[in-house]
């Protein structure tokens, strides 16, 4: 095989719990997560040589070994002594440090991509063991759909997929750094937590009221005094006939869930005149392939 092209889809989190700091100062979390119908394009071609190269869509994004992409596909060189060179190329359209684990998918994306084109005939729980060195959500990312996220959200529990549902996708123009929210979350100090286990419960079910009912993020506590545009956009979304309105991961990506399409798509032509969103979309769940 010479050249592959892979989608690289974005998450959401339906439940977003941090249950304690741990003393190496990562967080022990219980998460629900959500694949969603908004990709990132990445295409890996074989070349002679050994070098890895990176070009994107975006001028500011780093195309060096800093980018999660060229970590992974020298991170698979590397365990397989694999001698061909890579060429990458990246179309980015996953709103970048905005809590939807872009670059995390495109890091699984580069992993199941190396497994084609070197056809090394890896697992998905190879591809995992991989990932997990790469980053925390990169697990998740290989195996996609909805799933339950625990330790530091590396162990993983597969649950049945959320559908019957749009859910609309808005980014304001700021970045938040993940790392800079957790340093900053007072998990002690936390007045309530999201029902993680009611939502399985509600996911199993396919209760989507349930589910919606459920919807809480505690890391909303630390990014929407900082950024109240947050808590705006999430009005707005209840406002137009969201189910429930939620920050994704660190933020300060906004979704709200419709249960019909027509609402959503309304609200998205609403969502126009606020000045503050400068990316929205109405995407669906997305299932894992099984
Ligand atoms: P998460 O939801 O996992 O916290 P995020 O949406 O907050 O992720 P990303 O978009 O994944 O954040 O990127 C955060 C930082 O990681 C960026 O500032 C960027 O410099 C770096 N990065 C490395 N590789 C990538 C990539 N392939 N795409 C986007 N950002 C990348």
């Amino acid at each position: 095989m010479k050249k592959v092209v892979l989608k690289a889809y974005g998450k959401v989190n339906l439940g977003l719990d941090v249950v304690r700091r741990r003393d190496d100062g990562y967080h022990e979390v219980r998460m629900i997560m959500q694949t969603v119908g908004l990709f990132d394009r990445l295409e890996l071609k074989k070349t002679s040589g050994d070098s890895v190269t990176l070009s994107a869509n975006l001028r500011f994004l780093p195309v060096n070994e800093q980018n999660l992409v060229c970590q992974a596909i020298a991170a698979v060189k590397k365990k397989y002594s694999l001698k061909d060179g890579v060429e990458a190329y990246l179309e980015k359209r996953i709103p970048i440090a905005a809590g939807m684990a872009g670059g995390s998918s495109d890091c699984a994306a580069a992993l199941r991509g190396m497994n084609q084109l070197f056809e090394l005939g890896l697992k998905e729980e190879e591809l995992c063991e991989i990932g997990a060195g790469l980053g925390a959500d990169v697990p998740y990312c290989v195996i996609g759909g909805t799933a339950l996220a625990e330790g530091i959200g590396e162990k993983l529990t597969k649950l049945p997929p959320v559908s019957d549902c749009h859910i609309l996708i808005a980014k304001p123009g700021i970045s938040v750094s993940t790392k800079t929210v957790y340093e900053n979350l007072d998990v002690p100090g936390l007045s309530s937590h999201p029902d993680i286990t009611g939502m399985i419960s509600a996911i199993e079910n396919q209760d989507l009221k349930g589910i919606t009912g459920r919807m809480e993020n505690v890391l909303e506590t630390v990014t929407i005094p900082r950024y109240p545009v947050i808590d705006e956009i999430k009005e707005f979304l209840l406002k137009q006939g969201a189910e429930n309105a939620l920050m994704s991961g660190s933020g300060p990506t906004v979704f709200g869930i419709f249960a019909s399409q027509e609402k959503a798509q309304r609200a998205l032509s609403n969502l126009r005149s606020f000045e503050d969103v400068k990316q929205a979309y109405v995407v669906a769940p997305v299932n894992r392939e099984s």
